[in-house]
């Protein structure tokens, strides 16, 4: 591990080196390197190895010796005890994770350090908890001599593909179960954000995972991505990322016909009904799109609310966004930080502008905001008098963009919620249980919360309706994507 000085921060973070983790070390790139940056100071943060397809071959191999060798050997109790081990490693080192998480991807520290982090120890334990649990069934099968029974079997090499927003948690959503169940992982993080990726397998190798369990190979999502997708070794593809991507990810994954689990986008609509508790939708709507500065795959992007509630809440969540300032994401008191990059910065701005020219109204921000003139911000921005219809309604933002529809009848917010090729998550905010569940019943979508918004738990499962993806990350669900179920017959 190299220590880097940068000027924003201090103390220095700790970067990892520009090379690849495979086989339990570092190791140079064929690919060269590429730089990562910091979007809050558009300053360098360090230099990061670029895989190439040879590159995601020899990590391939690495992580197939694995599972030949003591990884393979390994037995799921002692599977759990490593889990927990470098869960535990990794809470000691949870400031410094934090740190570097945010510096890398523009997120307030308080979100890495108390959320991102967290969480993904969370689910290191979690799954941790799992690995001695997973067991196949005897079955009640006719015959007079026969008996079967089904064993839960790891598949193999799983390629862990992910996105820059939360990219520890998304990371460890897929390494933690997938370990547990006895795979290898070759992890290829998103090369906006691949820095907290490259020193968790350092820290994971530290804390007892034998090498080759975990590989990570940085690199462009066309190259190595592709490889990996393509590789015939590879036994299952975790993605998690863009529809776009994920919709060419499922075509090249087809020809060897490969496990594929997609987490895909989202335009979750939150649905707040006359009858709520208005401060805590108010809350919960704020929080459900300016968290993570509204770059999160479930933010509760379409707002719903009952027409003759619509002006007081419009009011109330206004006045609490008008108090949310951007600010250095590296200050404990900043809770919306700079969006990940310049190209994403200037698409999230697009599409207000492109709100505008459709005839929706900049109610509060829309703009980039100067934070001592340097990084990628933008204010809190919410948009009213907007048609479902109109591209701000049914396209991903992915930034701190809320648009505002009323709604008449219940009837009418399930059919608006429900008129979108996405159905991620959803939100219902009313004080009649009865209508929040007939709602929540309704609404095509892989998660629903009831007043409440944002909320996760590893032991819950998230996933997608529709083009929101399939499979399911988390909670025992999980497991059924990193295991394979064979029968065993047994005559006389
Ligand atoms: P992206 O789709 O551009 O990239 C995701 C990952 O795929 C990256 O590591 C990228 O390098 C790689 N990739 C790109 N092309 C590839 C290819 N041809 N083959 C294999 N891999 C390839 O997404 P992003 O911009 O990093 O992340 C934002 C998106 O992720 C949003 O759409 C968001 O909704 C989604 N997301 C979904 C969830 C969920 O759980 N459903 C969670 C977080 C983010």
């Amino acid at each position: 591990m190299t220590t880097a000085t940068t000027t924003d921060v201090e103390p220095a973070l700790r970067l990892p080196p520009a090379k690849l983790f495979i086989g339990g070390e570092w190791v140079d790139a064929e690919g060269g390197t590429f730089t990562s940056e910091n979007p809050a100071t558009e300053q360098s943060l360090c230099e990061v190895a670029a895989a190439s397809a040879a590159d995601a071959d020899r990590a391939v191999a690495a992580a197939q010796e694995a599972l030949d060798g003591a990884w393979g050997k390994t037995s799921p109790r002692d599977r759990g005890k490593i889990l927990w081990r470098i869960a535990d490693a990794l809470e000691a080192r949870t400031e410094e994770f934090g740190r570097v998480e945010t510096a890398d991807n523009g997120k307030p520290i308080f979100e890495s350090r108390y959320v991102d982090v967290p969480a993904a120890i969370d689910a290191l334990r979690y799954f941790a908890g799992w690995a001695d649990k997973i067991h196949g069934d005897t079955l009640a099968v006719q015959g007079p001599f026969s008996m079967a029974y089904t064993l839960r079997e790891p598949m193999g090499v799983v390629a862990a593909i992910t996105p820059w927003n939360f990219p520890i948690i998304q990371a460890m959503w897929k390494i933690a179960p997938a370990l547990a169940c006895g795979n290898a992982v070759v992890h290829k993080p998103a090369s906006n954000t691949p820095l907290t990726a490259l020193k968790f397998a350092e820290l994971a190798t530290e804390a007892g995972l034998p090498p080759g369990a975990l590989n990570v190979v940085p690199g462009r999502g066309s190259q190595v991505g592709r490889r990996l997708v393509e590789h015939p070794g590879v036994a299952k593809i975790s993605f998690t990322g863009s529809t776009e991507v994920g919709r060419g990810l499922m075509k090249d994954a087809a020809d060897t016909i490969k496990r594929v689990t997609l987490e895909l986008g989202g335009k979750s609509p939150n649905i707040v009904f006359a009858d709520a508790d208005l401060d805590a939708a108010v809350k919960g709507a704020y929080n459900g799109i300016f968290y993570g500065k509204g770059e999160v795959c479930a933010a509760g992007s379409r707002l719903f609310v009952e027409k003759r509630a619509h002006d007081e809440m419009l009011e109330k969540l206004i006045a609490r966004t008008s108090r949310l300032v951007p600010g250095d994401p590296q200050h404990p008191k900043t809770r919306l930080g700079a969006l990940v990059s310049k190209e994403q910065r200037e698409s999230v701005l697009g599409y207000v502008e492109t709100g505008r020219e459709e005839g929706a109204e900049v109610a509060h921000g829309g703009r980039a905001a100067d934070v001592d003139g340097k990084g990628y911000f933008m204010e809190p921005t919410i948009l009213t008098g907007v048609d479902n219809q109109m591209k701000v309604a049914q396209e991903e933002i992915f930034g701190p963009v809320l648009v505002a529809i009323p709604f008449e009848e219940p009837e009418e917010a399930v059919s608006l919620a429900n008129e979108s090729i996405f159905g991620l998550a959803a939100g219902v905010w009313t004080r009649d249980i009865g209508k929040a569940h007939s709602v929540a019943a309704r609404i095509k979508a892989g998660t629903v919360w009831i007043n409440q918004y944002n909320w996760y738990d590893s032991g819950a499962p998230f996933g997608g309706y529709k083009q929101s993806g399939f499979g399911r990350e988390l909670g025992s669900a999980a497991l059924d994507y990193y295991t394979e179920s064979k029968t065993v017959w047994v005559g006389k």
